[in-house]
């Protein structure tokens, strides 16, 4: 009979897979449970940005780290993660995200003129107010990254679904899935919008906010750029203060969208169900501002769940129960393979990095 795996992962989204992998990586086996297609909840779509901005000096401090991992993980794996094109950034939070990132040190960040963001963003409209660039930022390449790590982790993915999960007061814990039944030494749940209901069975709240998103993508106007950074807009020049977007590989294609969300109440039905249309009506009129060098007619559209914590959106967390951990957060797919390797290090019994307890509200501004 096949050895039962030492730790059960629920979920193979981005954090899922990078937790496995990172375990692979120190000889731990994993069995990594997933309800639906790997990297087709909150991890789906094309691009993501990859910034080391934040206004909570600790997550600029992982993100730094992160960077490194996501290149020692392309050159393993074969195949680019994070585009070397930068990330811009507009507006009022420059100069106080910039001043953070300068006293971390070892981050190519610098403020940048309308000339040189010309260059580097050239599908924006002219702008010429507070800007910097994330040299070491990019456009991370999520559909290499999972279908990569996906198959680095082979038949240690499963198609099933985890129902319950229970320490059972051995030290161990115990998986109750759509097949079977399995006790694993330790269990890491990183199942997205089902982590707090997951948690809940274990006696946890977690404070764990659903909300509704909108992305759109957009075709190129032309030839696509050679060189193209991600987007960060929240200067309002452009009619919105809270804007993202990047390119999709190839640079033909540019998605983005507006960082608010829609809430959502408890059952997941909308308080206010025009409100995604809202959003999506606004993001393409940003797009007819800002950004001409962008054919305005949407060509993909992902509406899609996300979830995060109160305290930041940015904000991340690790929850606690004899021997499970679970994960919750936004913004996490730049984290994913720093806090991979956090997670696996936990699950390993080394411990749980104290920041990312509840209590230290990693990413609260400070
Ligand atoms: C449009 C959009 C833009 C974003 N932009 C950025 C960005 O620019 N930069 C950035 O860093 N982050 C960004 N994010 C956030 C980032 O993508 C997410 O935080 C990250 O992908 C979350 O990954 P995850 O693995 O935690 O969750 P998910 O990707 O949601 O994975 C959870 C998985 O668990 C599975 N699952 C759930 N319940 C069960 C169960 N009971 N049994 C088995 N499997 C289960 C689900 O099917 C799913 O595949 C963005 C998110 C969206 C939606």
């Amino acid at each position: 009979m096949a050895r039962v795996p030492e730790v059960a992962v629920v979920g193979a989204g981005i954090v899922g897979l990078c937790t496995a992998y990172a375990l692979a990586e120190r000889g731990t086996t994993a069995r990594v449970y997933e309800s639906g297609v790997p990297g087709h909840g909150q991890s789906s779509g094309q691009s993501r940005i990859f910034r080391h901005a934040h206004d909570d000096a600790r997550l600029v401090e992982f993100t730094r780290q992160g960077r490194a991992i996501w290149d020692e993980w392309a050159d393993r794996l074969g195949t680019e993660l994070v585009s070397q094109d930068g990330v811009v950034a507009l507006g009022g939070p420059v100069p106080g995200r910039l001043r953070i990132l300068q006293e971390a040190g070892g981050i190519a960040v610098r403020a940048v003129d309308g000339a040189e963001i010309r260059t580097r963003m050239p599908l924006l409209a002219d702008y010429s107010g507070l800007a910097m660039l994330d040299e070491d930022g990019g456009a991370i390449r999520t559909r290499a990254a999972v279908e990569s790590l996906a198959e680095a982790l082979g038949d240690a993915v499963v198609t099933d679904e985890v129902i319950s999960l229970q320490p059972t007061g051995r030290g161990t814990v115990e998986v109750l899935s759509a097949a079977g039944r399995e006790e694993y030494a330790t269990a890491v749940v990183c199942a997205g919008l089902s982590t707090a209901r997951l948690a809940r069975n274990v006696g946890l709240s977690l404070p764990v906010r659903p909300a509704a998103h909108v992305r759109l993508t957009f075709q190129v106007r032309g030839a696509p750029p050679e060189r193209v950074a991600c987007l960060q807009d929240s200067s309002g020049d452009f009619g919105e203060v809270g804007v993202y977007a990047a390119p999709y590989p190839g640079n033909s294609r540019y998605a983005g969208g507006l960082s608010e969300t829609v809430e959502v109440r408890e059952d997941g039905s909308f308080a206010d169900p025009n409100a995604l249309v809202a959003l999506n009506d606004r993001a393409r009129a940003y797009v007819s501002r800002a950004l001409p060098g962008l054919d305005p007619e949407p060509v993909e559209y992902l509406h899609c769940w996300v979830t995060s914590l109160p305290w930041s959106e940015d904000g991340m967390a690790v929850w606690e129960a004899d021997r499970i951990f679970f994960t919750a957060g936004h913004n996490l797919f730049k984290q994913a393979p720093w806090l991979g390797r956090a997670l696996a290090g936990a699950a390993m019994a080394e411990g749980l990095e104290e920041s990312l307890r509840p209590a230290a509200t990693l990413g609260r501004p400070r």
